[in-house]
């Protein structure tokens, strides 16, 4: 089971193409100020601010 270093590969080309379609923040300031509304107004409690590694700018997800 953890011979599979290519699928490990595979997923990481997946989730950097993934993030094309994700809304995009310049800073942190302003992707959490994004989190901030979505938690108030639609009770995303897990929602939080993270800076991407494949494009450098801020995106909004669930928080583990
Ligand atoms: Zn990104």
């Amino acid at each position: 089971m953890a011979k599979t270093p290519r699928k490990l590969k595979k997923a990481r080309a997946r989730h950097a193409k993934s993030c094309e379609g994700k809304q995009a923040h310049k800073s942190k300031k302003e992707a959490e100020e994004v989190a901030r509304k979505m938690r108030a107004e639609r009770g995303r409690r897990n929602l939080s601010a993270y800076a991407c590694q494949s494009c450098g700018k801020w995106h909004l997800g669930n928080r583990r």
